[in-house]
């Protein structure tokens, strides 16, 4: 790791501070923590629409760079902004059951695409 885990955290915490107030999720309690993810995630996230709360954790291992780190954290954010749209696959999954097996996963393509996108904007450039 070519970074302290204290560096790490100091950036991610003064990130996460102006990451809400640039996308309106102030009123969201969003706890970042450094920690291990799944082989194939750089970063994951639990969202709980309801109570407005999320958690992100960054795969420290994984990441070169406190840079890139920050990169994965806008990424996570970016779920946050979005999830209010996910309420659509649980209200198709909830009338058809059947018909919807496959929604989830055609969403998270979808949503993949649209972060994708969102990260191209200043949204996704760090610090100006
Ligand atoms: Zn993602």
């Amino acid at each position: 790791m070519p970074f302290t885990a204290s560096e790490a955290e100091k950036a991610l915490e003064s990130e996460s501070r102006r990451l809400a107030r640039l996308l309106g999720l102030s009123h969201w309690d969003i706890a970042v923590a450094l920690g291990r993810c799944e082989p194939d995630a750089m970063a994951e996230i639990q969202i709980n629409e309801e109570l407005s709360y999320a958690s992100i954790t960054i795969d420290h291992f994984k990441h070169s760079s406190v840079k890139e780190m920050l990169g994965s954290l806008r990424h996570e954010f970016l779920h946050i902004l979005i999830s209010p749209m996910y309420m659509y696959v649980e209200v198709l999954a909830e009338a058809n059951p059947e018909g919807v097996r496959l929604m989830p996963e055609l969403w998270e393509r979808l949503e993949e695409s649209v972060i994708l996108q969102l990260e191209k904007t200043d949204i996704g450039r760090s610090n100006p």
